[in-house]
């Protein structure tokens, strides 16, 4: 196993991986750096990568690949139809998850997009434990209404419970008892939470929810995109896994499911994604809408290139060695930051860590943006690109009533087999320093709000001179350092 204990008793997360292709780096001066955060709006999305020394926006089509990947890349068979790279990659599909039927698409979104098209029927629910952002807009455009059914501890901030992504099966069951089996068009299960702090579910919880799928004969749909991590979960959280092998745990997994699909950008370290069905009515009816949006059946909108590096991306996916690193990384930065009473979301997830900006700059209220202010503050103090979670990616109501969040985090995303653990440590404390100087932190406002999805292009400005104090601050403790 790859964590190892040194003498002192300290545990380390160690890479059974080596770095053997790098990307050189350039860590501005914290002047320059204010600079660019100004020139972006004090908008993370609007950074431009060159001014960015670690970039935790997100870990999609961001992982490393490895020599295996890029080696298969360079056999790639270019074909319109009929290629041998799909072949593979459906081959491998069927090894793994057991699904007769395969429809390629070019990224997550996309299959989610057939699948709406094809499962969703109007003024239907599609309960699920948590929803994505894409995933609710392809339901609700679809005529589809979202239930979220996610157990209560899936949104407390500070938990211990291992398993904050499952499914609340007596809510289902009640639900089904009061509209009835016919009003669920299916049942959406999401590995690895995107958007509640990357909390997996149980094998356990999945097998409960299955069983009233099946007793009532609603198809169950996994969305897939984060299942590394979540087998990462239940290999080491969960009593009826330890004896498993990776492999075993996904087989059980995919079984337990009708429609299995996935983003390509996370799951399988490449980008693309698909669409795996069990049922070959239901994939004659998705078929005819892959050459329609995507591409013919056997590209699907993907590069064949990046088809064999999902297809080998895949294959390392069921090696324990080669999925640890991220989990691991983030549940050490996150032992670390709690440590310092730096608050963020416990246990550590997968996909990143989560600060949570309500309790870190709890003086700023949330119509001034506390976690759009703090991902600006780091960036500014660190070069370190976060991304905001919280009101500021709310959307106004038909009135213009702005909705506070649930939650306000920062979100710092764990790209895999990307850092170090020095680079780790780097965004440790230059955190704790934010956090020992976090009245200085002040809110922001509007300078250009777009009326649609205004958290990616929206441009904010200081509500006061708070960044220049900030800065100031910076170097009476930092010297003339970087
Ligand atoms: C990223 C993601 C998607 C969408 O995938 P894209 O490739 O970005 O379109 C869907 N579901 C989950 C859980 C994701 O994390």
């Amino acid at each position: 196993m790859s964590k190892v204990t040194f003498f002192r008793g300290q545990q380390l997360p160690l890479e059974m991986h080596k770095v053997r292709i790098i990307q050189k780096l350039t860590l501005l001066p914290i002047e320059e750096r204010k600079e660019a955060m100004a020139e972006a709006g004090y908008n993370t999305f609007l950074l431009e990568n060159k001014d960015v020394f670690l970039d935790m926006l997100t870990d999609s089509g961001v992982n490393a690949m490895s020599q295996d990947q890029q080696a298969a890349m360079l056999m790639a068979d270019d074909a319109y139809a009929g290629s041998a790279t799909y072949t593979r990659l459906y081959d491998k599909l069927v090894e793994i998850f057991g699904m007769e039927h395969f429809l390629p698409a070019h990224q997550g979104r996309a299959a989610e997009n057939i699948i709406s098209q094809v499962m969703v029927r109007p003024g239907t629910l599609v309960p699920m434990n948590y929803h994505f952002t894409t995933t609710l807009a392809h339901i609700t455009a679809n005529g589809g209404e979202v239930a979220e059914l996610v157990i209560p501890e899936g949104l407390e901030v500070t938990s211990d419970h291992p398993f904050k992504g499952n499914l609340d099966v007596d809510a289902l069951r009640r639900l089904i008892d009061e509209r009835g089996a016919e009003a669920l068009s299916y049942v959406r299960m999401e590995a690895g939470t995107n958007l509640i702090g990357g909390q997996p579910f149980s094998v356990q919880n999945l097998r409960e929810v299955s069983a009233v799928c099946r007793e009532h004969e609603i198809p169950l749909v996994l969305d897939a995109s984060l299942l590394a991590d979540n087998l990462y979960f239940n290999k080491v959280r969960e009593e009826s896994c330890r004896d498993k092998s990776i492999r075993e745990i996904t087989k059980e997994i995919a079984d337990l499911s009708d429609v299995l699909y996935f983003s390509a950008r996370k799951l399988g370290f490449g980008r693309g994604g698909g669409i795996c069905i069990r049922d070959e009515e239901l994939y004659k009816k998705m078929r005819g809408y892959v050459p329609m949006f995507e591409g013919f059946l056997t590209y699907g909108g993907m590069s064949v290139r990046e088809m064999e590096a999902i297809t080998v991306g895949l294959d390392e996916t069921m090696d324990e060695d080669m999925i640890n690193q991220g989990p691991q990384f983030i549940e050490y930065m996150v032992t670390e930051l709690d440590k310092r009473n730096i608050p963020v979301i416990t246990p550590a997830g997968g996909l990143g860590a989560h600060v949570d900006a309500m309790r870190f700059v709890d003086h700023i209220p949330q119509n001034e943006y506390p976690a759009a202010a703090l991902a600006a503050a780091l960036y500014v103090c660190s070069g370190v690109r976060g991304m905001e979670r919280g009101t500021m990616s709310e959307a106004r109501d038909a009135e213009g009533v702005e909705p506070l969040a649930d939650m306000e985090l920062v979100r710092l995303a764990m790209p895999r087999r990307v850092f170090t653990l020095s680079q780790v440590n780097y965004v440790i404390d230059r955190l704790d320093w934010l956090y020992q100087n976090r009245q200085l932190i002040g809110g922001l406002e509007w300078e250009e709000e777009p009326e649609i999805l205004r958290f990616f292009y929206g441009r904010l400005q200081p509500k006061s001179d708070w960044l220049e104090k900030l800065v100031a601050k910076f170097r009476e403790d930092f010297g003339d350092s970087l």
